[in-house]
């Protein structure tokens, strides 16, 4: 029997969330087939002989894109059963019902997904599970990537000095022990992660160093939710790959805490970390419950380089409670922290998302300023009180488009959103000084997990016209 998963979109990156269930039912003896649609397009044929179509939802870009296709991936199987895993399924769940997906996995989809293809297999009439939402242990096994595109189909890690190198992708824990109100992790892990044995995240690497990979990333939410597993792993890859480098996800708050892990990062290979700091206003930190103060972030830039360790942060600028002034100000400061070549673009258009489910409405007063959850925007709508920052906000997502279009010196493209946002307050620019630090290890991907596809990600998946 055949099983196809199907990926959309995961950061440019080879999805462990296709590789690890694909080991799961290739070992129960499924003929199990992986289309990533994140760099081939649906192909014209494959899809008629599934008997079952598994979705892999992870991210909101990866969930737009699914529902953009549904209707082919339907039209190429129409008698397969079609179910949707991962962190964004249960969040729209209703409207995957509504097209005929009768099976949504969150949470650890792997023996889920097994023991839908075991009913099909059966024979069972109804082999649907409805809505599971499970994070019970499971036990992990060593991911089976070889059916998926090469790793130099993926996104590569561009260094400083112009030269790139192949990425492979590992996971070493799912999903996270902290509640940050805006994360689509919280509603679906409240509070739980889980951890990939040190054994199998080395083996897995090892097989992606076979395949030509020469820097790992980690995509675990937060690599430091457990430092004695991270640490484990980091010695254990450095002691047997000494010369692959990699980088991970940190939150702000783990960094100061666990400050004395870092400078064995630095040893074992870490070239950078990615941190969410979101903003530099401690009111919106306390709103989306972050767990960090602007300070931190500050204290948090100031080790990981006395480590000797690159830090790459992401923000949500554009928020309900974003001020033109307040937004000013989160430029000035990476101004002030010579980040401005650590941050790409988009990171700065970024727009907060509120999927279904959301914790962001414990925040007092917040269902006054989201409308109901809107199926076609896979979230509940808001706009600002102010146009003028909505604008921006539209301004700024254009010139970050366009300056990826033109591969713009990022100087130059943190200057035209300085010279917008200063225009927007009615103000003159400030002169950007000449040091404003130097570019750091970067993926070729600086896509953000939670933004609307581009016309151009969408028009990718059905390929040539
Ligand atoms: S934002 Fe990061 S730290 Fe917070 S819940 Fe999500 S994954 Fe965990």
């Amino acid at each position: 029997m055949r099983v196809v998963l199907i990926n959309f979109y995961e950061l440019g990156r080879q999805p462990f969330g296709l590789a690890e269930p694909a080991r799961w039912l290739d070992d129960a003896g499924f003929d199990t087939r992986t289309i990533d649609l994140a760099v081939d397009p649906l192909p014209a044929r494959g899809l008629a002989d599934a008997s079952m179509i598994a979705l892999h939802l992870p991210m909101h870009t990866a969930t737009s894109m699914a529902f953009e296709l549904l209707a082919d991936i339907r039209k190429g199987a129409p008698d397969a059963v079609l179910c949707a895993y991962g962190l964004y399924a249960p969040a729209n769940a209703r409207r995957l019902q509504a097209l005929g997906v009768g099976t949504i996995i969150g949470g650890e989809y792997e023996p889920h997904l097994l023991a839908l293809a075991e009913r099909i297999r059966k024979g069972s009439t109804d082999p649907d599970l409805g809505i599971v939402g499970d994070t019970a242990r499971i036990d992990f096994r060593p991911p089976l990537r070889a059916s998926l595109p090469a790793l130099d189909r993926y996104a590569a890690l561009n260094m400083p000095d112009g030269h790139s190198r192949t990425l492979g992708f590992a996971e070493g824990s799912r999903g996270c022990k902290h509640l940050c109100r805006h994360c689509p992790v919280t509603p679906v892990y409240r509070g739980r992660f889980r951890i990939v044995p040190v054994d199998i995240v080395i083996d897995d690497i090892a097989d992606q160093v076979q395949a030509g990979a020469e820097h790992i990333s980690f995509g675990d939410p937060d690599f430091l939710n457990g430092p004695t597993h991270a640490l484990r792993i980091v010695e254990a890859l450095n002691r047997r790959f000494p010369s692959i480098t990699y980088d991970a996800t940190i939150k702000i708050e783990h960094i100061v805490r666990h400050r004395e892990i870092l400078p064995t990062l630095a040893d074992t290979g870490c070239l950078f970390l990615i941190s969410a700091v979101e903003s530099i206003d401690d009111a919106i930190l306390e709103r989306l419950a972050k767990g960090h103060r602007a300070s931190d972030f500050e204290q948090a830039v100031e080790l990981v380089r006395k480590a000797g360790i690159a830090l790459s942060p992401t923000f949500v600028p554009f928020t309900p409670w974003t001020s033109l002034a307040g937004y000013m100000q989160l430029l000035q400061r990476l101004i002030d922290l010579r980040l401005v070549e650590s941050v790409p673009a988009v990171q700065l258009a970024i727009r907060l998302l509120v999927p279904g489910g959301s914790l962001l409405f414990e925040i007092e007063g917040f269902e006054d300023i989201v409308g109901d959850f809107d199926e076609r925007l896979l979230g509940h709508p808001w706009q600002h009180r102010n146009p003028a920052v909505d604008a921006l906000q539209k301004r700024v997502e254009a010139i970050a488009q366009d300056a990826a279009d033109r591969d713009e010196p990022r100087r130059t493209t943190f200057e035209r959103i300085l010279g917008a946002t200063a225009e927007a307050m009615g103000e003159d620019p400030p002169i950007l000084p000449s040091d404003i630090g130097s570019p750091i290890p970067a993926h070729s991907e600086p896509w953000y997990c939670c933004a609307e596809p581009t016309v151009r990600q969408l028009a990718s998946l059905r390929g040539p016209t």
